[in-house]
């Protein structure tokens, strides 16, 4: 069966046509600045060349139909019409605490989904949006709902509670849900496959480090605790996000500065992390990389305060979890990133953990990093969102 994955934000639609049985990408692409003024759509097929062309799309459902179009076309779509679309799946953000696993998308389905929206307002509103214009343009296509927060569902309560008075998490459902579930889901999955053993006999630390980076304890085949909390804004120090503070800061700066809560939250989000604190250099690892090689000391300060993070969360759930067996590298930094991988492994050795030097030489492959016979397996994972989110969906509607 063909599924198409859609990955929708405020502006941009991401998605890929994929066969669930060969689990080949048969093409994939983009479409950018929706509603904006220069909208643009690149679009691939498999083993063809990647096109961008500028065209009007004034809304998502316009951005569907040429989605549609383009795996449609004569010249560089891969199927012959709708029908050979079997299925679509869609990646949603928050599914809250009424979603633990993935759902085959309905009228109710949406409405919970909805009652969501307060926990993530930049992300869930969005891939709705996505939801209905696909829903309009593929009326008899069954869709079903991806969650980035289910498989963090299984956290205890020690786990995924704050510090604060109850009634907040009554009222208003205050809670750590931590997000990037499908990844630490799929690269657990896949560090258990590649070890020739059982998740459920594993106790795997997962280290997603993309543009967002969180790290999770997956105990027995379950997520037990992960680094992000009720927003992507909570753990560790990530392109533009600061992760875990002091929670008086935001007042205290608020009031120095002259802004309200809100605008010191917006510079917690987008102006902080390795950005901020290299003083602006980027917020991209190969620029701070390049710059600390050519003895930018705030760019090397930002790279080990972020490997210190990292290093610090792998402490604490090898402590979580009493144990750990295997942790796991993936996404951007993760996969692609020796010179941060070798920091991160200075961290590590009191658990009989290592990253030998000569096989981290590695980027974007699946690879073992630890000395042969440690007591911990270190591994790089490419992690592939899309293909667990073509998984999903397949597994429901199949
Ligand atoms: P997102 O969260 O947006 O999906 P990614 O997983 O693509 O982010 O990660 C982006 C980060 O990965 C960037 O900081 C980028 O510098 C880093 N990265 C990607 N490729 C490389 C590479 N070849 N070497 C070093 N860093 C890389």
């Amino acid at each position: 069966m063909n599924i198409l994955v859609i990955n929708c934000g405020s502006s941009s639609l991401k998605y890929q046509l994929i066969d669930s049985e060969s689990e080949k990408v048969l093409a994939k692409g983009l479409c950018e600045r929706i509603g904006i003024d220069n909208s643009a759509i690149t679009h691939q097929p498999e083993g063809g060349e990647k096109k961008t062309e500028q065209i009007n799309m004034p809304d998502h459902t316009v951005a569907v139909k040429l989605v549609i179009d383009k795996l449609t076309d004569k010249e560089v779509g891969v199927i012959g019409s709708l029908d050979e679309i079997g299925a679509v799946g869609h990646r949603i953000v928050h599914g809250g605490e009424k979603f633990a696993s993935s759902v085959v998308i309905t009228g109710e389905v949406l409405k919970q989904v909805e009652e969501c929206n307060d926990l993530a307002p930049l992300h869930n509103p969005a891939n709705l949006v996505g939801i209905h214009s696909c829903r309009e343009v593929m009326p008899n296509v069954p869709m079903v709902g991806v969650f980035d927060t289910a498989f963090h569902q299984t956290m205890p309560k020690k786990a995924y509670m704050y510090g604060l008075p109850y009634e907040y998490y009554e009222k208003y459902k205050v809670r750590r849900y931590g997000f990037h579930g499908t990844s630490h889901d799929f690269v657990s999955k896949r560090a258990a496959e590649i070890l020739g053993k059982d998740r459920k006999e594993l106790k795997i630390i997962v280290c997603h480090l993309g543009n967002g980076a969180s790290v999770s304890a997956v105990k027995n085949g379950e997520s037990v605790d992960t680094s992000m909390g009720l927003t992507p804004l909570e753990g560790l120090i990530m392109g533009t996000r600061s992760g875990d503070m002091d929670p008086a800061i935001i007042s205290f700066l608020a009031d120095k500065e002259k802004l309200t809560a809100e605008e010191v939250i917006n510079i917690c989000n987008k102006k902080s992390g390795v950005l901020g604190l290299s003083g602006g250099i980027s917020s991209d690892f190969r620029d701070l990389g390049q710059a600390a090689a050519q003895g930018d000391g705030m760019a090397k300060d930002a790279l080990e305060a972020y490997a210190y993070r990292v290093g610090k969360y792998i402490g604490a759930y090898a402590a979580a979890m009493n144990g750990v067996d295997v942790i796991a590298f993936t996404a951007g930094i993760g996969e692609n990133n020796i010179e941060v991988r070798g920091m991160i492994g200075e961290y590590i050795g009191f658990l009989g953990a290592n990253i030998n030097q000569e096989k981290n030489k590695v980027r974007g492959e699946e690879a073992i990093l630890s000395d042969e016979g440690a007591k911990v397996t270190v591994m790089l994972i490419p992690t592939n969102e899309e293909l667990a989110i073509a998984r999903e969906t397949a597994r429901l509607v199949g």
